[in-house]
């Protein structure tokens, strides 16, 4: 199945980053997908597959237009609507 991700949702993972921030926002997708950590700011890029490891639960998403989840940027990224 493939992972369902999008630019501006916010993962938790399972370590804390050596910041110790759990949590990150997706900035970049393709191959690797980009992340920047939400307390240190700090850019990582992980390959898919070890993005899904790593990742416990996604803790915000962003609106999927529907038909085309994970194509677009969303024009208002809901950051900060965690439920
Ligand atoms: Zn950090």
């Amino acid at each position: 199945m493939p992972l369902d991700v999008a630019l501006n949702d916010v993962v938790r993972l399972r370590k804390p980053h050596p910041c110790g921030g759990y949590e990150w926002t997706v900035v970049r997708l393709g191959a690797d997908i980009g992340m920047v950590c939400n307390t240190c700011k700090h850019r990582v890029l992980l390959p898919r597959r070890e993005f899904g490891k790593r990742v416990k639960r996604f803790v915000a998403r962003a609106p999927r237009a529907p038909g085309s989840a994970g194509t677009l940027p969303p024009d208002e990224p809901s950051i900060g609507t965690t439920e």
